[in-house]
């Protein structure tokens, strides 16, 4: 318990370390000879593109690089547990080791969501800033430390900028939201509720079916290249952008904390080195597919693809604030770290608005 409790309360100190600049864990040091065999649950089909393929090369890199002292077995959703119980998976220990994303437990803990996704709020540049340098990182650790979750959170992977999903029909008015049944995970989907439509959270090997069959009207999941591997093209046909519900969207890898705590320092380092590569590869490779399947998209007769009109993304943005509101007012976690979130965000929007920003609107002059 008392290795636990340092852990819990380590914030920035032997945890939270920032993903380039800090001291080694372990200096000088000969390494413990202790194998371990973990196994690892997803929330992704299996070797699904992007999210699963990075995972697989993520337990490749902790292996190579522990010369085989830290072996993981990858498990698909369904194979182990299904997607939407990771969580628990992980969290009692029934497995070590867990891949997905923070907003799917929301119903453990409304805060998760900020550490996925938040509508309208930040790019994976500034999420990333945020976590490693702005504070982010250490409120996440704190929250899934909590003894009831028993969790180590990393940052591992992001999809950047997603689409803002697949309709029937076309959207000209905040209107036509109205009545919609839609795969709308996180803050997204709340926000969709106040805009008078019904989200659904459906993991991904259940969006195509229940698009294609009517069971529900729309759904978003990524961008280009991964709802082209869903197929998503063939059960809808107009594809709107942008995503304002997840504009740079962070995956999760979690460790049990007692697993966590099982580990030598320079195991511990490994990990912790193998989530920081596979976010920003994970993003590299969204970014070159992406561009390349939307060349696809653009060439296919019976897709649609069509911004949202501004006056949607305005009531939506609006419908945003008044969810959060409620959200901060609701819960004193959520309010803890949206202070945190809130405040970064402001300084974020400023530095972005003269250079990512400035920058892109050079290219279109
Ligand atoms: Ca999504």
């Amino acid at each position: 318990m008392k290795r636990r409790a340092l852990i819990a309360g380590a914030g920035a100190g032997a945890l939270a370390l920032a993903a380039c600049a800090r001291k080694p864990a372990s200096t000088g040091t000969v390494p413990s000879g202790k194998r371990f065999e973990w196994k690892m649950v997803t929330t992704w089909p299996p070797n699904f593109p992007g999210m699963g393929s990075g995972v697989n090369q993520l337990v490749k890199n902790i292996e190579a690089a522990s010369a085989g002292r830290l072996r993981i077995k990858v498990y698909a959703a369904n194979e182990l547990v299904p997607a939407f119980e990771v969580f628990d998976a992980v969290s009692q220990g029934t497995v070590e080791i867990g891949h997905g994303a923070a907003y799917y437990w929301k119903n453990k803990t409304p805060a998760s969501q900020f550490f996925t996704a938040i509508p309208f709020g930040m790019n994976v540049l500034e999420m990333n800033g945020w976590m490693y340098y702005g504070g982010g990182l250490d409120l996440y650790r704190e929250l899934y430390a909590r003894p009831q979750f028993n969790l180590v959170p990393f940052p591992a992977g992001n999809t950047g900028v997603q689409m803002g999903g697949w309709f029937n029909k076309p959207i000209t008015s905040v209107d036509d939201l109205r009545g919609l049944k839609m795969r709308s995970p996180g803050i997204g989907g709340e926000v969709l509720k106040r805009a008078g439509g019904t989200p659904v959270t459906l993991p991904a090997s259940e969006i195509f079916t229940a698009l294609q069959t009517g069971s529900i009207d729309a759904a978003e999941w990524v961008g280009p290249y991964n709802d082209m591997a869903l197929g998503l093209q063939d059960a809808a046909q107009y594809y709107y952008y942008p995503g304002w519900q997840e504009p740079g969207p962070l995956l999760e890898c979690i460790v049990n904390q007692d697993a966590w705590a099982s580990l030598p320092p320079d195991l511990q380092t490994i990990v912790e080195l193998a989530c920081s590569a596979l976010n920003d590869q994970m993003m590299a490779e969204f970014f070159a597919r992406n561009a390349n399947s939307l060349a696809l998209l653009e060439e296919d007769e019976d897709v649609e693809i069509r911004p949202f009109p501004d006056e949607v993304l305005r009531e939506l943005r609006r419908y945003t604030g008044e969810v959060l509101a409620d959200m901060v007012a609701a819960y004193p976690d959520v309010a803890r770290v949206y202070e945190s979130f809130s405040a970064y965000r402001g300084r974020a929007v400023r530095w972005s608005a003269i250079s990512e920003l400035a920058y892109l609107n050079t290219r279109n002059l």
